[in-house]
């Protein structure tokens, strides 16, 4: 299935054309401290096993709704730094994207985190951070967990899967740790839905392409990831324990670059869909320039 959210927190299934509203069947009433990890995503494998009546729910045209990042509290967002050698080779052939480093494994380097506040939707504005510096585009299969992770085997952890999406890992290039330049407002984009594994196929084999306006900067597959999304989990799960809704996006393959205000990008993950965004200006002392 294809569970959106949309239109300020209502959660949805996406069918063809339609929306079918399915926000009533969650229980939404939280109490203080939460539950680590997005109430939502913990509780949609009950929801889904419980089996839901499309036909009776209210249906909207997809067209007219406004789809939101479709996971609204990830306790924490994981990214793979280096995890394609064509990526790998590109990014030590260019001073401007190794700043000085030399990449060899992503053992070797181990994995970021983006800040939660840089997580946006496909509908939201997006900026770059600062007016005089290389912001690129990456684009990524994401994991979404579904259920508490502490030491997962590779041979279980799809078993801890929700769902998957596509995304931007929106990055600074520069000297300062992936953290920091990964983490600006707007710079984790999701979207356009998460589709659960039974719609997914092999996760370790779809098509992702990116393009900057319509001209293909990006084009691989999944099954040149160096660490696959069960190695991944196993790899993120031996570190963190991870909460439902936990983001791990997984990796840029070759052909990132850099955009600037005025560009649009499309984002495609086959099984998934596209999302479209468009570069907006830096922010000058809070104000648009
Ligand atoms: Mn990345």
């Amino acid at each position: 299935m294809k569970i959106c959210r949309f239109n300020h927190d209502r959660i949805g299934v996406v069918q063809g054309n339609a929306v079918h509203d399915i926000t009533d069947l969650f229980d939404r009433t939280m109490s203080w401290p939460a539950e680590p990890g997005d109430a939502i995503i913990a509780q949609l494998g009950a929801v889904l096993e419980s089996g839901i009546d499309i036909d009776v729910r209210p249906s909207l045209d997809l067209s007219t709704v406004v789809l939101e990042s479709p996971v609204a509290r990830p306790h924490k967002i994981m990214g793979a730094p280096v995890n394609y050698h064509a990526h790998i080779e590109e990014a030590n052939a260019d001073p401007e994207i190794n700043a000085g480093k030399t990449f060899t494994t992503l053992e070797a380097y181990g994995l970021f985190l983006k800040a939660n506040s840089s997580l946006i939707g496909p509908n939201e504005p997006f900026r770059v951070a600062f007016a005089d510096r290389r912001t690129d585009h990456e684009i990524e299969l994401v994991i979404v967990i579904g259920k508490t992770a502490r030491h997962v085997p590779r041979e279980k952890a799809l078993d801890y899967v929700a769902g998957y999406t596509a995304g931007l890992d929106m990055t600074v290039r520069g000297k300062e740790t992936p953290c920091y330049r990964k983490s600006p407002d707007g710079y984790c984009v999701l979207g356009p839905w998460l589709v659960t594994p039974d719609e997914i196929g092999d996760p370790d084999d779809l098509a992702l392409s990116l393009k900057v306006n319509g001209d293909t900067k990006q084009e691989a597959r999944t099954s040149l990831l160096i660490l696959g999304v069960a190695r991944l989990i196993e790899y993120a799960s031996a570190l963190y324990t991870l909460h439902p809704g936990d983001v791990i996006m997984t990796g840029t393959p070759a052909g990132v670059g850099p955009v600037e205000p005025g560009d649009v990008i499309d984002a495609s993950v086959e099984n998934i869909g596209s999302l479209r965004i468009s570069i907006l200006p830096a922010l000058l002392d809070g104000k648009a320039a």
